[in-house]
């Protein structure tokens, strides 16, 4: 067999969401997860960041996370998967810039599309970030400019926010158009068939293929990262104003002491130590 990137056997993984999980809701920093971070490295554990931010995102917090495992974006649009990750091909992978990335999500235009069909037929008034400025974003999202102008290279999902309140009959509007809906820490999400739940299903199989059993340790705060915390052995509800609701969707979670990094850090030394 071809050699894989990690060295020795895989029994565990940890995926994460980061808008809320890993990094702080406000100041997007990661620092107070450093301990849980480091302890990942040492003991060889993957880290695969799963989000709703683009590829272009996640490429810069693997970057400051000094992070080389495969991940999940787009709320679920598509697996990157480094070359050389696993010693055997990806089935169903194209080959693109150093990774085999497996597709599942719905083209963004037809996504745009979709959402201003929903909402002329529902008549509520939406914004995407298709119609939003770098400025626009930074001002709704607190991301810094630079971080503003990655989020807005989308492929897979359209985050968008509805300008009438209470106008929801447009999330009903987009289900019969045959698209799906989701909500992050911001904005509602309009999606294809994909989920970050079969993006991790399909991802996990490959740790299975490579390593045998492999235990799923899952981090989120959100609804659309309900599904994915569904699946996982060990889920680990991050603490935010929803982890009530959270708790209801996946009865067997945990929720953690604290928010944001500092919940993070303390629930994954435990899953390690377990
Ligand atoms: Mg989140």
């Amino acid at each position: 067999m071809a050699p894989s990137t990690y060295p020795g056997s895989v029994k565990k993984i940890v995926v994460s969401d980061l808008d809320g999980t890993l990094l702080d809701g406000r100041t997007y920093s990661f620092q107070a997860a450093e301990p849980a971070l480091r302890a990942l490295k040492k003991e060889q554990i993957p880290l695969v960041l799963c989000t709703s931010k683009t590829r272009a995102e996640v490429e810069y917090w693997r970057s400051q996370l000094e992070n080389t495992d495969p991940f999940i974006v787009e709320n679920g649009g598509a697996v990157y998967v480094p070359r050389d990750c696993f010693p055997f091909g990806v089935p169903g992978a194209a080959s693109r810039e150093g990774y085999a990335v497996i597709e599942l999500g719905t083209p963004y235009q037809e996504l745009v599309s979709a959402l201003a069909g929903a909402a002329r037929e529902a008549g509520c008034r939406v914004l995407g970030f298709h119609d939003l400025s770098v400025a626009e974003i930074c001002l709704r999202s607190h991301l810094p400019v630079n971080q503003a102008v990655l989020a807005k290279q989308r492929e897979y999902d359209e985050p968008f926010e509805i300008l009438d309140d209470g106008c929801y009959r447009v999330l009903e509007a987009i289900e019969r158009m045959g698209k799906r809906w989701t909500r992050g820490d911001r904005f509602y999400h309009i999606l294809g068939n994909s989920s970050k739940a079969e993006a991790l299903k399909r991802l996990a199989a490959l740790y299975q293929q490579a390593f045998g059993e492999v235990q799923i340790v899952a981090l989120g705060d959100g609804w659309n990262d309900v599904g994915f915390l569904k699946a996982a052995d060990v889920p680990l509800l991050v603490r935010s104003p929803f982890a009530a609701v959270l708790k209801r969707a996946v009865p067997n979670g945990q929720v953690t002491s604290a928010p944001g990094p500092h919940g993070w850090n303390e629930a994954v030394l435990a899953a390690i130590a377990a």
